[in-house]
């Protein structure tokens, strides 16, 4: 059969050009918000909502909250609400969100660089046992959250951290959240050089500028002198690299992000030195607010806009309209062989040691971490940490002192020699607090580390690299499903008996580091809740007993 004839424009007229849909790029001129959440951005900036928490809300409790403020504004301050108990997975999409509403907030604790000294990470745990019933989780993003916190009590938590240095200022929103930095910065003897500078040159200049206040979606950033801060996932990253010419400096990549249509970073193949880091990072995060995708949230990350450029007209459109001048070409850097997660006790440069603990999946509390500052300080220390990983690293401790502290914090459930599973496993907020999630994740992490720690006893020492799984509550990817090896994306699943149960999309042999790419979710592969333990079991069992020596997981 012949093909159907091409429909071909009438003679003597040129076939007109199909006007493609703009995207609500402000650059090319889209500056009527195209949805609700553009409309509210431009009706009231959302760092004006600090006034009212502090002048009004406060005062008059949860009741006066204007809707606009609670659901929208007040990200930009670290807070959302958190999700009414009782409520199953099953339900999160049939609701309204005010429903699923409780009067109680989670609320974001900005640590840039996972820096802390001791004297904040007492006042850290202080608010959590006064405010937040005790509860403090550490994100994968290096940040601090509490729950439980009422809108009375927020003017007075701002102002105990404010006074020591910490802030809650676009911890969450379109905006510029937490810079990841490298938990051992400064100290590492293989960093290529300390990122520190650049960090807080950003978050002295940037965080709360009402220029950057509004982009069209969230906005990660990465700096590090070493490759340990999950680069490849983040809107931009530097990087630590040694230019042959140039000497250290860091290599810029742009556009990683999961969730829906994850995309790893693109390098720019652009080495930029250490007092220009702040100046490239507004150039990137100016083409994203200029050009950034409005239209629908689902488009809004700068990832869209990445793969629609490509790396060369993006790194163009960076020289040309923003830097105002060339980049200089450079090398990329090396790549770990797996993610480094500052477990253990290492040694600083300078002599001393530094002793990274694991607690399960981020969960301490803010008993603990005041227990913490006080065991560093007797340990002599004044420097703690907390990882991409979340985990928790002392920093500065003297040799003799080491043994003492690991004993101290694992007093404290927090191991500096854990098992393979409390090392690897890593979960998000999920059902328990969030409105979004399907399926609980914190306390599943928790039993199913002890279930992994039994039933595996006999082959854990022989994982030299740990098996890394991670929980997520729902396709969101907070605790990064597809970069894990055993990626576990949290939704409703039909068992045995054909029960609507929690269960998990599984995606298997994803990575960062040299193997970094995305787990494969194999179609119909599917866990329920119940069936995990001996899920993982099996699939470990299977890869220790097919594998080559020194082989991991594969991908
Ligand atoms: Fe909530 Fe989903 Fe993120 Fe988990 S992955 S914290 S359930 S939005």
């Amino acid at each position: 059969m012949s093909a159907p004839p091409r429909e071909t424009p009438a003679k003597g007229r040129t076939p007109r050009p199909r006007q493609k849909r703009g995207e609500g790029q402000w650059a090319l001129g889209y500056r009527e918000p195209l949805n609700p959440n553009e409309r509210s951005k431009k009706d009231d900036s959302p760092l004006n909502v600090r006034s009212r928490i502090e002048n009004i809300y406060a005062h008059r409790g949860f009741d006066s909250i204007d809707p606009g403020d609670l659901r929208g504004r007040f990200r930009w301050f670290g807070l959302y609400t958190q999700r009414k108990p009782g409520i199953d997975g099953g339900r999160t999409a049939l609701l309204e969100p005010e429903e699923l509403d409780d009067r109680y907030f989670m609320m974001r604790v900005r640590i840039d660089g996972g820096a802390l000294t001791t004297e904040q990470l007492r006042v850290v745990g202080e608010i959590s046992r006064e405010h937040a019933r005790d509860t403090a989780d550490i994100s994968d993003r290096q940040n601090v959250q509490y729950h439980w916190i009422e809108i009375e009590d927020v003017p007075s938590i701002w102002s105990r951290l404010e006074n020591v240095g910490l802030t809650t200022t676009e911890a969450c929103g379109d905006c510029p959240r937490v810079v990841l930095g490298s938990p051992v910065a400064g100290i590492a003897a293989n960093e290529v050089l300390d990122a520190t500078p650049a960090i807080d040159e950003i978050l002295e200049r940037y965080i709360g500028d009402p220029r950057f206040a509004n982009l069209p979606r969230k906005f990660k950033t990465a700096i590090s002198g070493l490759p340990d801060i999950v680069h490849e996932i983040n809107d931009v990253a530097f990087v630590g690299v040694d230019h042959p010419e140039h000497g250290p400096g860091f290599d810029l990549w742009v556009g990683g992000g999961l969730s829906t249509n994850p995309m790893l970073a693109q390098r720019l193949g652009a080495w930029v030195p250490l007092d220009e880091v702040p100046q490239v990072w507004e150039g990137v995060v100016s083409i994203f607010r200029d050009y950034g995708y409005r239209r629908l949230r689902s488009r809004a990350r700068l990832k869209f806009l990445v793969k629609d450029w490509g790396t060369e007209k993006f790194r163009q459109v960076l020289e040309s309209e923003y830097l105002k001048r060339k980049l200089i070409d450079g090398p990329p850097p090396e790549n770990p062989a797996t993610p480094i997660d500052h477990v253990g006790v290492h040694p600083q440069k300078d002599g001393n040691y530094y002793v990274g603990a694991a607690p399960v999946a981020g969960r301490v509390s803010g008993s603990t971490l005041v227990a913490v500052a006080d065991a560093a300080e007797r340990a002599g220390s004044r420097r703690v940490r907390l990882t991409p990983h979340q985990k928790l690293v002392v920093l500065d401790v003297p040799e003799a002192e080491v043994p003492a502290l690991q004993a101290e914090l694992a007093e404290l459930g927090l191991q500096t020699k854990p098992s393979p599973w409390r090392r690897s496993v890593m979960a998000c907020t999920g059902l328990e607090f969030c409105k979004l999630a399907i399926v609980e994740t914190k306390v599943r992490a928790q039993q199913l580390v002890a279930d992994l720690e039994k039933s595996l006893a006999d082959i854990n020492a022989q994982l030299e690299t740990p098996v890394s799984v991670h929980l997520n509550g729902c396709p969101n990817s907070c605790a990064r499903v597809q970069t894990a090896d055993i990626g576990l994306k949290g939704q409703i699943v039909t068992d045995a008996d054909g029960n609507q149960v929690e269960g998990f999309q599984v995606h298997l042999g994803g990575g960062l580091g040299l193997d970094a790419g995305f787990g494969r979710k194999l179609r119909g592969h599917k866990v329920t809740a119940g069936e995990l333990v001996e899920y993982v079991e099996r699939v470990v069992r299977a890869y220790v007993a097919g594998r080559e020596p020194g082989e991991r997981f594969p991908q």
